[in-house]
């Protein structure tokens, strides 16, 4: 048997054995309010479609138009055919929502994530990053080849003495997620954008979970007014804008440099005319009703200070995205079973994707919840997590 055959069968007879093996679940109708698994309803906690726009009729509508007009594939890359006007459209708006000169949309999140930073990075910068950024941030790090130096979790003091050790360093990034995705904690941006003046640093930040939430719906950088002192603003379409895709916003000058050198922009056919439409109607939703993250960032709130009351590690929460820190693999597989018995499906999340002994549950809360679904998980979740 090839060599690389048999590590790949020893590493699966590992992962499986520490309880860490995926499969993929067959669930339809993955991001709706209920998910029909086999006989049973299931209330989804674990969709990233906060706010429910997915289920919009018109982002919808916005998409079947630019089907009917456009077809089901933008043909090319942007820069040979594929950029069709919607994709300028919605590039407009979008920098005018996030307040920024310029904007520029990517096929997801990840590949805005990978793509900016091998294009901002090289082997001659130093990335300074949060440890618990997300994966398309470490692996954007990778793929750029620049010197990846890691502070500790939200920890301003040891980013500091990081700068400080390398102050004279002329090419330095720091990159952050402002709301963290499997703690649901908020980065410290004016700390940040302190830190990126004081050693004369670019700071990007990965807005994936802030937008539609936080600061009118345009972020957490807005929530804490630091908007303008930011140098990259990436953001997904595929959580609380329910639809699909990547982008940054920032500068005219690094926006032109990304058109330029992003590999993973330029090599690759633009969105389907569907979802640039879609994401379109999305922004406009958003700037409609920008303040839809409010309720559900008191529900979380309520919800969390009850978990806390009744002993339950919920971290350092500050969000909507809640975690139930249960930290032994096969515990939390249990706990994730027995809501799933009393019809609530939350993720569980295990090493390698978060810290080993840090096992959890991530409940990510929803807006479209009603009082009475809410206080029916209030009690059910107690009642499993009480036992
Ligand atoms: N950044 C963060 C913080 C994320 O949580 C995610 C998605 N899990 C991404 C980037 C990637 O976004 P997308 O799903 O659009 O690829």
């Amino acid at each position: 048997m090839s060599g690389i055959l048999e590590r790949i069968e020893q590493q699966l007879e590992t992962i499986g054995r520490d309880g860490r093996l995926r499969r993929l679940p067959a669930i339809d109708n993955g991001k709706d309010k209920y998910l029909q698994i086999g006989e049973q309803r299931l209330l989804n906690l674990a969709s990233n479609d906060y706010l429910g726009l997915s289920s919009s009729p018109l982002l919808a509508a916005a998409a079947h138009d630019a089907i009917n007009e456009y077809g089901a594939s933008s043909g090319a890359s942007r820069l040979v055919t594929g950029n069709n006007r919607l994709y300028q459209e919605l590039e407009h708006e979008l920098a005018s929502f996030k307040a920024q000169p310029a904007a520029l949309v990517f096929n997801s999140g990840y590949t805005a994530n990978l793509c900016l930073l091998a294009s901002l990075a090289d082997r001659h910068t130093l990335v300074f990053s949060d440890r618990l950024n997300h994966a398309s941030i470490i692996d954007g790090i990778s793929l750029s080849g620049a010197k990846h130096v890691r502070y500790r979790h939200n920890d301003m003091a040891h980013l500091a003495t990081l700068l400080t050790k390398h102050k004279d360093h002329p090419h330095k990034l720091i990159i952050t997620d402002s709301v963290f995705s499997m703690d649901g904690d908020l980065a410290d941006l004016p700390s940040l954008v302190q830190l990126k003046h004081d050693f004369n640093c670019l700071l990007v930040i990965d807005e994936a979970h802030a937008t539609g939430i936080f600061g009118h719906g345009r972020g957490l950088a807005h929530e804490f007014g630091v908007e303008q002192e930011i140098d990259l603003h990436m953001g997904t379409f595929s959580k609380a804008l329910g639809s699909f895709g990547g982008y940054v916003g920032g500068s005219r000058l690094l926006i032109d440099y990304l058109i330029n050198t992003g590999r993973a922009l330029i090599y690759t056919t633009g969105l389907p005319p569907a979802t640039v439409a879609s994401n379109l109607a999305a922004i406009r939703l958003l700037q409609q009703n920008p303040d839809q993250g409010q309720p559900l960032l008191t529900m979380a709130r309520n919800l969390v200070r009850h978990l806390q009351d009744l002993g339950i590690d919920t971290g350092p929460t500050e969000s909507h995205i809640i975690p139930i820190i249960i930290g032994d693999n096969e515990r939390t597989l249990q706990v994730q079973q027995q809501l799933h018995d009393m019809g609530i499906h939350v993720g569980a999340i295990r090493p390698s994707t978060v810290p080993t002994g840090t096992a959890r549950l991530r409940l990510a809360l929803r807006a479209d919840l009603t009082l009475g679904e809410f206080e029916l998980l209030t009690t059910q979740l107690s009642e499993v997590l009480c036992r």
